[in-house]
């Protein structure tokens, strides 16, 4: 086994120097990520082995983002875990009688899980595994930043710290963020939506509401190139395009899709067609490969590999998520979520509030692994 090795991630932020700045600017920062070791295929397999033994005697169950390796992915969904979304990862957990739940994600889950199960023991292969909207949205300039605008509701996504939930009103996932946001817009209610800017900007220019926004972004998808997006789609005139909102407004423009990853993996098993180009982390692609067998995914382009590490389209902390950590956090207990409890009872009434929203609507929410009952569920089909 190779040992792990550090590398270096360059992601853009908002620029906090002025209060107000949030809203209006964004500067480079720098975070790190730890690579995983390679492993040889007999590694792999006795890794496994030890994993499904280990989940039985501590009666955990795995619960997995699409965005993982999929060794972690098939593990979870063959010893009754789950593979899916922030969302349903949670509420997953939350319905399962497992008194442990070992969630390959990144940290915001491990967190969300904790929040909605605080009696349960929530461990994660790597607590430093992280996310570039997270990281771009400190509690601190956050409660500033909605203490200066009083009479906005305030939004945020998933992908936020426990304290930046507890500061908030709603938490959105991206397949009801539309949805909650057209709701309020109704009520007549002016929203400050955060962290992530490209997904504020399409919800915006689809309801019309007033939204005030963070400027963060997601460091996979800020990467994805409207230019060479359109020169692809020449050359692949028949494939659809599937694209997440966290894109970047040239490329959400092409879509043919744009939805959450269960929303387009949904898609991908559903529409009439035989070729996709895939704007997202291409760790979804194993989940689509197995969704619509014989149908041919491209990954949108990047800057390409070579330009620099986030430009691979997969995310450097997801990646962090191996069977190494996940064998040795089952054997030794360690790596467990804990939320503060006062932040932990703030941060759920935003959760619940969606939750709640989301049964009225009868809206999807739930990816879940049957894809066959997901039809008609996913919104954004046609061009975007
Ligand atoms: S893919 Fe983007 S949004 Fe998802 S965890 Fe990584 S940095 Fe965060």
């Amino acid at each position: 086994m190779t040992p792990q090795t550090i590398k270096s991630v360059e992601f853009e932020k908002p620029n906090l120097t002025d209060p107000d700045a949030a809203a209006g600017g964004s500067c480079v920062a720098h975070a790190w990520a730890k690579v995983p070791p390679a492993l040889t295929p007999d590694e792999r397999q006795a890794l496994k082995s030890r994993i499904r033994k280990l989940l039985k005697e501590r009666n955990a169950v795995l619960v997995a983002h699409y965005y993982v390796d999929a060794d972690l992915q098939d593990l979870a969904e063959e010893t009754g875990g789950c593979v899916s979304d922030s969302l349903e990862m949670a509420r997953f957990g939350r319905d399962h009688d497992a008194k442990t739940l070992v969630v390959a994600g990144v940290r915001f889950m491990g967190e969300t899980a904790k929040i909605l199960s605080p009696e349960k023991t929530i461990l994660m292969p790597d607590l430093d595994a992280t996310c570039s909207l997270d990281l771009g949205c400190p509690a601190d300039d956050f409660s500033a930043f909605c203490d200066a605008h009083p009479d906005r509701t305030v939004v945020v996504y998933a992908n936020t710290s426990a304290a930046v939930k507890a500061r908030a009103d709603w938490m959105v996932t991206s397949s009801i963020g539309l949805k909650i946001v057209e709701h309020l817009h109704a009520r007549g209610e002016k929203i400050l939506w955060a962290p992530d800017k490209h997904l504020g900007s399409y919800i915006q220019q689809q309801t019309g509401a007033d939204m005030l926004l963070w400027q963060g972004s997601c460091l996979v998808h800020d990467e994805f190139k409207g230019i060479e997006l359109d020169l692809l789609r020449r050359e692949h005139p028949k494939a659809k395009i599937l694209v997440h909102p966290e894109s970047p407004a040239n490329v959400v423009a092409q879509a043919d899709v744009v939805g959450s990853t269960s929303q387009l993996i949904a898609a991908a098993q559903q529409l009439d067609a035989n070729e996709f180009i895939v704007a997202t982390d291409n760790g979804i692609l194993h989940k689509m490969r197995m969704a619509a067998p014989g149908k041919m995914f491209i990954e949108a382009p990047t800057a390409g590999n070579s330009a620099t590490c986030k430009s691979c389209a997969h995310c450097p902390w997801m990646a962090m998520n191996a069977l190494t950590n996940l064998a040795e956090v089952l054997e030794t207990g360690r790596n467990e979520i804990h939320v503060d409890a006062d932040i932990g009872r703030r941060a759920v009434t935003c959760i619940n509030r969606m939750l709640d929203f989301a049964a009225q609507q009868k809206a999807n929410v739930r990816p879940a692994a049957d894809l066959a009952k997901e039809s008609a569920l996913f919104s954004g089909v046609g061009p975007a």
